[in-house]
């Protein structure tokens, strides 16, 4: 089957089988004329780096009924930002996603610049996500080029070679099966079949528009491509986190330094996260250890915090600052401190666990 003819039979499929997404417009409403809000489009492509449309969905909402244009999030507060961006992970996207707002506000009169050339200008838009807006929300030829296209591209084209040496292979061939018109709704029928039909573990070829020219259906390969270099085994990390309440019922919190993991979030004061010594706890106390460690995988590397809390008197100094509890939300902590925070709050109101004083847990990094 020729390139041109494999688009025209993606595309068919997608018109009966879109998937619904609150930023998309239907094929029926594009081919009527509709088009995508740029700045819904561009939104979504943040949010769903490294992460589940599940998962954005309910994000997604909050912020576009909070700040529902660009200018509107480009004059919200930073806190405010990264506290509805709690939970989401990936927090460098949060930064970049206001740096990025205030940009198109500020440079380009609040209108989304139309062209990837120009949307790769911008703050925390990389060649994927300017690929994805410049064909999604404006029909430019570009090739939008995700796990989901190398999957199908590399079981459509039967290529073996692993991943990510195989990159560049399969952007070549995604870019020659690429349509000239109806661009935007060819990127996402590719990304909705990677989705929904050809999935990672047990593709469903007999129902899929591409069954007859799949070369890896033919060839009985499907189910293994495609093929990825083991990733390296990544190390534990070690730390401590402090939960401090006060009698007026106050959180000790600190806002992280902008650089770095979790920067510009919300969390308990802490070590920092290796195996170096610890370091001594935000204030004088009579400190309970949990017992329990918060764990959680970054990318890099494995956590496991183990929990100090403590409960002090009104008048308690301390590195970090208290918020008054009618201010705090759980859900403006970044996961890991949200792990933290579910494990520690009972135990921190009813005082249970045992007590150590605050040169006991100075101690030798496990
Ligand atoms: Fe994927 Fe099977 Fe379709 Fe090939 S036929 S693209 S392996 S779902």
């Amino acid at each position: 089957m020729r390139d041109d003819d494999l688009s025209v039979t993606l595309l068919d499929w997608y018109d009966a089988n879109a998937r619904v997404m609150p930023w998309r417009v239907a094929p029926s409403d594009r081919k009527a004329g509709q088009w995508p809000d740029p700045y819904r489009i561009w939104l979504s492509e943040v949010m769903l780096q490294q992460t589940t449309v599940a998962a954005v969905r309910d994000y997604f909402h909050s912020f576009t009924a909070r700040w529902p244009t660009v200018q509107e999030l480009a004059d919200a507060a930073d806190a405010d930002v990264m506290g509805e961006w709690a939970g989401l992970g990936y927090y460098a996207r949060a930064r970049n996603l206001l740096k990025c707002a205030r940009a198109v506000v500020a440079d380009h009169g609040g209108v989304f610049p139309d062209t990837r050339d120009a949307l790769i200008t911008l703050p925390g838009i990389g060649p994927y996500t300017a690929a994805a807006i410049a064909a999604i929300a404006f029909d430019e030829q570009a090739t939008v080029v995700d796990g989901n296209v190398e999957r199908v591209m590399a079981r459509l084209h039967d290529i073996h070679t692993p991943l990510p040496a195989a990159k560049g292979e399969l952007t070549t061939l995604a870019t020659a099966l690429t349509p000239a018109e109806r661009t935007g709704d060819y990127a996402q029928a590719v990304m909705d079949l990677g989705a929904t039909v050809c999935t990672p573990k047990s593709p469903t070829c007999g129902i899929c528009p591409w069954r007859d020219p799949c070369a890896a259906r033919v060839a009985g390969t499907a189910a293994d491509l495609p093929k990825k270099t083991p990733k390296k085994k990544i190390p534990t990390r070690y730390g401590v986190a402090y939960v401090v309440r006060r009698n007026d019922g106050a959180w000790l919190l600190e806002t992280r330094p902008d650089k770095g993991l979790l920067g510009g979030m919300l969390g308990w004061p802490g070590s920092d996260w290796n195996e170096a010594p610890q370091p001594a706890p935000p204030l004088d106390a009579d400190w309970h250890d949990l017992g329990v460690e918060a764990r959680h995988t970054f990318t890099h590397f494995h956590l496991r915090l183990q929990i100090m809390t403590a409960s002090v008197s009104d008048s308690t100094q301390a590195r970090g600052h208290f918020m008054p509890a009618t201010d705090f939300r759980p859900s403006d902590l970044p996961t890991v401190m949200r792990k933290v925070f579910d494990l520690a709050h009972a135990t921190i109101e009813c005082g249970a666990g045992p007590r150590y004083s605050k040169r006991s847990i100075d101690r030798s990094p496990r």
